[in-house]
């Protein structure tokens, strides 16, 4: 049977959706409509730079426009493009948390096959992408949570897209405390420091960093500052879902 279920084992076992376990109507597709439409924020226009909601939503579909908030004019972030599939709330939270666990890998990977249907590039320089770069778990806990949700994500989308996974190269340098339990100044004490590159040296190179959860971007601001020094001249940022409680710009750093 195929990953997405297609071919002889589905007179078996039929495709089920993998949010509420209904028969699929339209096979190939890991959820049902039902369960897309009920993805919270999945519409919605928001800034290219901190993903803050754009207060004229008078677009339709997930196209953007390249829309920056006053906050990414005044002060650009060190990333060209953030884009996320939707909030931090609901069904997309419940399906974060499913990848979270100790077997959620699995589950990861389908998000990101389908996360990369959803995926509007519309911007020429960023047609090329050359490395797919999941935000990485320190080692002792990448061991002890069995595998890192954002390299699951990585790799369902980049095999979709068809861009080059490099989950080595960037890693942590040793292990922090969860962003999610810290304050905002906290958060960037945290992180610290606390990411390295250990590849070749790139030159006029598109990155596409992943990650689950953004909140206050202060992981992002690190990887990024990471990848800059590794010579990437183009660094693009896909995330799951903007943390639901943020509604400043990320705190910066400096
Ligand atoms: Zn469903
Ligand atoms: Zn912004």
């Amino acid at each position: 049977m195929g990953f997405w279920g297609d071919g002889l084992g589905d007179l078996v076992f039929p495709p089920r959706c993998h949010g509420c376990g209904d028969l699929l109507a339209a096979p190939g597709k890991p959820f049902c409509l039902p369960c897309v439409q009920k993805i919270p924020g999945l519409n919605l226009h928001r800034c290219t730079g901190c993903g803050t909601i754009k207060p004229d939503q008078t677009l339709t579909g997930q196209a953007t426009d390249g829309w920056h908030c006053p906050s990414c004019i005044d002060k650009p972030l060190p990333w060209d493009f953030l884009f996320a599939l939707g909030s931090y709330d609901g069904q997309l939270r419940d399906w974060i948390l499913a990848q979270k666990g100790r077997r959620g890998e699995w589950f990861a990977e389908i998000l990101g096959r389908f996360w990369a249907d959803f995926i509007p590039f519309p911007f020429q320089s960023f047609e090329k992408i050359d490395a797919v770069i999941p935000v990485p778990r320190h080692w002792t806990k990448r061991w002890w949570f069995g595998h890192n949700p954002a390299e699951g994500l990585a790799r369902g989308l980049g095999g979709i897209k068809g861009w080059h996974l490099d989950r080595f190269p960037l890693f942590r340098t040793r292990p922090t405390a969860r962003q999610s339990d810290l304050t905002p100044n906290q958060r960037k004490t945290n992180v610290k420091g606390a990411f390295a590159w250990r590849g070749r040296l790139q030159k006029n190179a598109t990155a596409l960093l992943v990650d689950d959860v953004y909140t206050t971007g202060a992981t992002m601001m690190e990887c990024s500052k990471t990848l800059k020094a590794a010579g990437f001249s183009q660094i693009a940022i896909a995330v799951l879902a903007l943390g639901k409680t943020r509604t400043t710009h990320p705190v910066r750093r400096g």
